[in-house]
């Protein structure tokens, strides 16, 4: 599998796992689920066990990654293997540059609350 395509499924892999992780909070945090499960607790004197949807597992063509990105000096990959959630080590690939084109700048200026500046 070529190396894009490597760091789409490692972003797409953290996007479900934050997904699944929201899910859970959710139900863990749920007062009503924990009040029905402890009226059970009292009435049956065992705790019914928590359902919890299951984490992603980690894909494991993915586990040897290296950052990639290549340098401003020499030019070269970056062969750092600390990688990030981004697919990228932590001195490369850092907070978005913002919208390409012209509909995405458009979308992100209606989005500001005073709308944009003209
Ligand atoms: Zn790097």
């Amino acid at each position: 599998m070529s190396t894009p395509e490597l760091r789409r499924k490692l972003k797409a892999f953290w996007r479900e796992y934050d997904r699944v992780n929201v899910l859970r909070r959710k139900i863990s945090h749920d007062e009503k689920l924990a009040e029905r499960r402890a009226e059970y607790f009292i009435d049956h004197g065992v705790w019914l066990p928590l359902s919890l949807p299951s984490l992603p597992e980690f894909p494991p063509e993915c586990s040897g990654m290296v950052c990639g990105a290549r340098g401003r000096r020499k030019g070269t990959p970056c062969q750092c293997k600390e990688i990030e959630r981004n697919g990228r080590c932590k001195w490369h690939g850092r907070r978005s540059t913002g919208p390409k084109t012209v509909e995405g700048k458009i979308r992100s200026l209606t989005n500001l609350k005073r709308g944009p500046k003209l």
